[in-house]
């Protein structure tokens, strides 16, 4: 095989989907020097690469996930909803303590299962950097710093070593945001601080909300399955925690340029919170991981609810942790299959909507002229008459993947007008 691809192309598919206007058959994509040139129909060319079988979409966008947890083989035990699996997390992580080379190997290779899925952006919540940094070739990153804390007195500690790695990450190179983990474990004095830096360094916020009905309880009364969980930690203070609503820390989040909510699963039954997200929809979003949610919770996310109320619903998988793999269209696939989104909808969540959530809406999220040549390659088994049909048909695999218009997964034969992901 020639050393492909190369600097300038055209790939023709039995259709291009671009989420831009309506897919095109037998459409025509031009690539050069990593960007679109072209996108449009016409006859085959001589020199075009024809899939035939293929579908071409824009890169999928994952955005939420914890690659530190990408070496995880089997998603932890469900079983006693989500105090009991945060326990199982503190005892994993407790495990894993300082082991750098670790922290690093999983995280490269989640970016690796990304790629295999079709990903080409991805939302991480990191608690530490790896060493040697992030890859530069594979998916574009966001990578939110996570803190969290219920001892008032360490929050200024505790938000010092977040704003130190957020800035190493800049430095870097890489896109930064913070990551308050979740009402039930941030502090209000943390919370202050991390809201206020998110408004001073213009820094995006990722949050659990509105995750499980245990959380709902111990805001409201300081008592349940995690009060139990902190006491059986020690980290419960003696004069109780500070912590804010949910309705709170909406407000909070929509002081930075832009954050996301992820799970949002209960909000539907707090009306205060939920009109103050509508309220603030403009700089929030929520990004839901439905095959997580139905795994810890026994349910499904209100998407219905948040589109109706016009907030954006992005996608992610969350971890290997709670997930049995890193594959966006799986996700797609569970909330159509579950009638709460049409095929359509589904996949601009996991493109359009997700790369407003991260911040990458003008790099990627549709195939346009002009915009990076992210995209995933499919090839569907089945001949369907539609093409939305056939993406979302788990039989449909992902042969190829480009980012900037380079391979970051799978393989293209010019030659032999072939792509898959078997070498
Ligand atoms: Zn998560």
């Amino acid at each position: 095989m020639s050393r492909w691809p190369p600097r300038e192309f055209t790939i023709r598919a039995r259709w291009i989907v671009p989420m831009r206007g309506p897919p095109l058959e037998g459409g025509r994509l031009r690539i050069r020097g990593g960007r679109i040139v072209g996108l449009g129909g016409g006859p085959r060319r001589h020199d075009d690469l024809d899939l035939p079988d293929a579908i071409v979409i824009p890169g999928l966008v994952n955005a939420h996930t914890h690659l530190e947890f990408s070496d995880v083989g089997l998603p932890l035990p469900a079983d006693g909803g989500l105090p009991a699996w945060i326990g199982r997390v503190i005892e994993l992580r407790r495990g894993r303590a300082a082991d750098d080379e670790r922290l690093s190997a999983a995280i490269h290779r989640g970016l690796e299962e990304s790629a295999s899925h079709g990903v080409t952006a991805i939302g991480d919540i990191s608690t530490g950097l790896p060493v040697g940094g992030y890859p530069a070739r594979g998916p574009r990153l966001r990578v939110f710093r996570e803190a969290l804390g219920l001892a008032t007195a360490s929050a200024g500690s505790v938000a010092r070593v977040a704003f130190r790695d957020h800035s190493s990450l800049l430095a870097a190179g890489v896109a930064a945001g913070l990551s308050p983990h979740a009402p039930y474990s941030v502090s209000a004095p943390l919370a202050a601080l991390l809201a206020g830096a998110s408004r001073r360094l213009d820094a995006p916020l990722a949050m659990h909300v509105a995750e499980s009905e245990a959380e709902a309880e111990l805001l409201r009364s300081g008592t349940g399955p995690f009060r139990d969980l902190f006491d059986r930690l020690g980290v419960w203070q003696p004069d109780g925690a500070s912590l804010l609503p949910a309705a709170d820390w909406i407000t909070l989040l929509a002081r930075g340029p832009r954050a996301i909510i992820v799970h949002g699963t209960f909000l539907d039954r707090d009306e205060n919170a939920m009109a103050r997200l509508v309220r603030h929809r403009s700089r929030l979003c929520v990004a839901v991981c439905p095959r997580t949610t139905r795994t810890i919770s026994n349910t499904l996310p209100p998407v219905r609810l948040f589109r109706e109320a016009g907030v954006r619903v992005a996608i992610g998988t969350d971890s290997r942790a709670s997930n049995p793999d890193l594959s966006v269209l799986a996700e797609c696939r569970t909330l159509v299959d579950a009638g709460l989104a049409s095929p359509e909808q589904a996949l601009r969540m996991a493109t359009v909507d997700a790369a407003w959530a991260l911040g990458f809406e003008r790099s990627c999220g549709v195939l346009a002229p002009g915009r990076p040549a992210d995209l995933a390659i499919l090839v569907a088994e089945a001949r369907h008459a539609c093409p939305l049909d056939a993406i979302m048909d788990p039989a449909t695999r992902v042969a190829a993947t480009l980012r900037g218009g380079r391979l970051i997964a799978g393989h293209i034969d010019p030659d032999a007008a072939r792509c898959g992901l078997e070498p």
